[in-house]
């Protein structure tokens, strides 16, 4: 990687943590419990929010980027809604209910997450893309997929890939795999240069597939810590909403 994105990524971490308004604690040793992954929780309740850059984040290299992007988590839960400050790669207490879709959310939000970044200090964002490009060759794919424990979530993070390439550097390829590019096309209508949370709702809602049943509401009540609910679509009905479901998702 050039010099010149490594400047530019280390002045946008300088500039996000500084518009940071909440506390925040770092933790480089892969703690919080069995976090070892770069990972971001935010605690409204206390503004405060706890981000893990392990130096040997998921057994990988320090990445600049990947520091960054949980700061943009952070500055976003500030800023738009405490959901943006959600890693759900190691959070499972903040979703109740069906674990299979922590995948659809987590990268529900880094959509949100990344296309800031990609935004705001494109040049930082740079390696990101590049490295989408090579990953997203259809027979590497079908082979990340089929070997996936969590196939759910594979899909939805190569989706979420998909579109940063289509939307940011006017990527013409499809992954081969037809729930991912169908994903890919979900991503895409949403703009993700305008986070708010029912975006992210409606989003979310809309990659959970068909044949789950499932809807994602999100619980948000006054003094306390949101947390995603997953429950049976058809056993919500208007009377019953918890707070704050969109209205997209009551029509539905
Ligand atoms: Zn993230």
């Amino acid at each position: 990687m050039s010099d010149f994105i490594k400047d530019e990524q280390k002045r946008a971490i300088g500039a996000v943590r500084k518009a940071l308004r909440w506390d925040v604690q770092v933790s480089r040793e892969g703690g919080h419990g069995q976090w070892c992954a770069y990972s971001v929780r935010s605690f409204p309740s206390q503004r405060r929010h706890e981000i893990c850059l392990p130096p040997n984040g998921g057994g990988l290299p320090y990445n600049r980027l990947s520091e960054l992007h949980e700061y943009v988590h952070a500055l976003l839960a500030e800023t738009i809604h405490p959901l943006f400050g959600i890693s759900l790669t190691g959070t499972p207490e903040q979703l109740v209910g069906a674990p299979k879709v922590r995948g659809i959310i987590n990268e529900a939000v880094d959509w949100f997450v990344n296309g800031w970044i990609c935004t705001k200090y494109p040049v930082a964002f740079r390696e990101r893309l590049a490295r989408n490009q090579t990953l997203l060759d259809p027979t590497t794919v079908e082979f990340a997929l089929a070997r996936d424990p969590d196939p759910l979530f594979g899909m939805a993070t190569f989706a979420e890939m998909s579109a940063e390439l289509r939307r940011f550097a006017k990527w013409e390829g499809q992954t081969g795999n037809s729930i991912v590019d169908e994903m890919t096309e979900e991503f895409l209508e949403t703009d993700c240069s305008k986070p708010s949370i029912e975006a992210l709702v409606d989003l979310v809602n809309s990659l959970v597939p068909a044949e789950l049943d499932l809807a994602v509401v999100p619980i948000c009540r006054d003094g306390n810590d949101p947390f995603w609910l997953v429950c049976r679509l058809s056993d919500l009905v208007p009377s019953e909403q918890p707070s704050g479901i969109t209205s997209s998702l009551l029509a539905s």
